[in-house]
């Protein structure tokens, strides 16, 4: 795919966009560019260096891949994520582009292989561990041939205040040096001021163009639920709207992830944990079984995702809350990375708060992060209690704060209601004065609702002046009530003794009546309308597909399962569900027709074209 090559240096750059079109539709099946990516694509065939910052499932991997096939020479792209390449790089030789990986999974003669592959000009990419690469003998090598461009992908991991700090990132400035003329691109999704800075410095990129595209998910549906059984608010939730679909479950310990895998594999699911205490190898099988078979659940701590690109994760499911606003996008970003609908769903309740303190509490960290530290609870606190657009909190935490309200999160689609909680604030801090600001939830409650337990004996607490005063709300109110307090700072949990609660500087002027105090309503988990009536269909299918529809999609993807599985690939390696499904749409008849289908290029046409028209017409019999 090497074509053009002086033509398009001497003529002017439409030539190399024209070209850039032609392999977007033979080779990979779409019809036009994306977004940045035109611009991103161009830039790079002529020779400049870019940082490329977008969201996960913006398509990041085209803005070096076409550039790759276009310019002469081999495209070498670095990546940390060795587990992964192999499915990169089939997913490419499927779609018919001559490409290879080399990392430590090879044997010395594969690597042979590749490595004279590479010399004698016969791929177009190859995927490198970035602790290959900077070897003297990788750099010769690759010395001794044409280079296309260097893509150097998570490029947020060259930067420690990035989450996935890889200190051999450092060394890829090498690159600069060894090769000043190649075009290099760096590219990630995280993209916050400081990691922005140090990506462009430790790279030696400051003459890079770069081109940042909005942090805004679209097809992330956000949803925050008050915590009551989260286990079987799970399960209503799976039942209700992912029964065959693949998801995250993020648990915040390794203990809960465990028991949470059970109780859902108990329940008829395909459940596999995954946290840093499994060995090696199970973790490698779980992931493994995630991204190649249909509607697995991982049920993970937060060791789990980085780089995990299977397109049709449909949901990422918080049952504890996660640390920070930045770590919530990183997480439900997993999901809905093939543009199809996906939910970000939350289950959050006082455990959740008082947990995080207790963790914040316990880092060994100065005055100034610890500030940091607690300004970034706050901020996700903020997220779990609003009654505004959850999308525009989340993304004016990003920086960006000019979205209107989405129509796409829970608070948007059914409004919260917002009550003058002035008079319950003030029972509820007074109750917490009066028992002497020791006590949990839990008793304060049973003292405002006049509960006469053992407990409130035992303290004498039925003789208070608030026993008794709040029987206006329920128990579960009043626990809203308590979090709510929590979170907008006239409550503190006493982290070390047993979440009691204690008044804070501001408490006093609540107490007098000086300040407001509203607070969201929590609204019960509203009914598991399904999206689909029998909720057995995948999400992805819209609701209004016809059982023959929701048939012929079943079939295709069971046809694709099977390719997979005969060439120990991922299934979406094959088609994404967004091929499919356009498939069932527009029920191709013959070759013609199946070639304009979007991901369908021409050597997957070649391929498995037949087969799935043969797929389709028997469905129509
Ligand atoms: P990222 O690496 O940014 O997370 P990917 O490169 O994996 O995103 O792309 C996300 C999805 O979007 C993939 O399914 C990819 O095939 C699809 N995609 C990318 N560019 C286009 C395009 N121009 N037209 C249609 N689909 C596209
Ligand atoms: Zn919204």
């Amino acid at each position: 795919m090497e074509a053009a090559g002086s033509a398009a240096r001497t003529e002017p750059a439409d030539t190399g966009t024209a070209r850039a079109l032609e392999i977007l539709r033979s080779v990979f099946g779409y019809d036009a560019f994306r977004g940045l990516q035109q611009g991103i694509i161009e830039h790079v065939i002529a020779g400049g260096d870019a940082l490329v910052l977008m969201p996960t499932g913006g398509g990041k991997s085209l803005c070096y891949q076409i550039p790759a096939l276009v310019r002469p020479g081999l495209g070498v792209v670095v990546s940390p994520l060795i587990a992964l390449m192999k499915d990169q790089v089939d997913a490419l030789r499927q779609a018919g582009v001559r490409a290879a990986y080399l990392n430590s999974t090879l044997s010395a003669p594969e690597a042979a292989d590749v490595e004279q592959a590479m010399r004698q000009g016969a791929l177009d990419l190859v995927y490198v561990a970035p602790e290959r690469l900077v070897t003297p003998r990788c750099l010769d090598l690759l010395s001794r041939c044409r280079v296309a461009l260097f893509a150097i992908d998570e490029a947020h991991c060259v930067s420690q205040w990035g989450h996935d700090f890889r200190p051999e990132y450092r060394q890829l400035s090498v690159l600069h040096e060894r090769f000043p003329t190649v075009p290099r691109l760096a590219l990630t999704a995280t993209a916050d001021g400081p990691t922005r800075s140090d990506i462009l410095a430790r790279l030696k990129l400051e003459a890079a163009r770069v081109f940042a595209a909005g942090f805004d998910r679209p097809n992330i549906r956000y949803r925050v639920v008050a915590k009551a059984e989260a286990k079987a608010q799970l399960l209503q939730f799976l039942a209700g709207e992912h029964a065959g679909d693949a998801g995250i479950v993020y648990c915040l310990s390794r203990r809960r992830v465990e028991d949470v895998a059970t109780w859902l594999c108990e329940r008829g699911r395909v459940a596999l944990p995954y946290h840093a205490g499994l060995d090696a190898a199970t973790r490698e099988r779980n992931q493994e079984r995630f991204l190649r078979e249909e509607g697995i659940i991982i049920v993970a701590t937060v060791a789990f995702g980085m780089g995990i690109d299977k397109p049709n994760v449909r949901f990422v499911a918080h049952l504890d809350a996660p640390k920070s606003l930045e770590a919530y996008y990183q997480e439900t970003g997993r999901a809905g990375r093939d543009g199809l609908p996906a939910d970000a769903w939350m289950t959050y309740g006082m455990q959740d708060v008082t947990a995080l303190m207790a963790l914040l509490d316990a880092a060994q960290l100065d005055e100034r992060q610890r500030r940091i530290e607690r300004h970034k609870l706050n901020a996700l606190l903020g997220y779990c209690e609003t009654a505004g657009c959850r999308r525009q909190v989340l993304l004016g935490y990003l920086g960006e704060r000019d979205h209107p309200a989405c129509g796409n999160c829970d608070n948007c689609l059914r409004p919260a209601r917002v009550w003058d909680g002035l008079v319950a604030a003030q029972k509820a801090l007074s109750a917490v004065f009066r028992t002497g600001q020791r006590f949990g939830v839990g008793h304060l409650v049973d003292v405002l609702r006049g509960e006469v337990t053992e407990r409130v004996q035992r303290f004498g607490h039925d003789k208070l002046k608030t026993f008794g005063v709040g029987t206006e709300l329920d128990k579960r109110e009043w626990q809203s009530v308590f979090r709510q307090l929590v979170a907008q700072g006239h409550l503190e949990v006493d982290v070390e003794g047993h979440g009691g609660l204690h008044l804070s500087e501001t408490a006093p002027a609540v107490l007098r009546g000086e300040v407001p105090v509203a607070f969201r309503g929590d609204a019960a988990e509203p009914r598991a309308k399904s999206r689909r009536g029998r909720g057995i269909a995948p999400v992805a299918l819209d609701s209004a597909a016809t059982p023959k529809e929701e048939a012929l999609f079943a079939a295709l993807r069971t046809r694709r399962l099977e390719l997979a599985r005969a060439q120990g690939v991922p299934p979406y390696v094959i088609f994404h569900d967004a091929t499919l499904l356009e498939m069932v749409r527009r029920q191709p008849r013959d070759l013609a027709a199946m070639s304009v289908i979007p991901g369908v290029g021409r050597s997957k046409l070649e391929r498995y074209g037949e087969t799935f028209l043969a797929v389709i017409a028997a469905s129509q019999e």
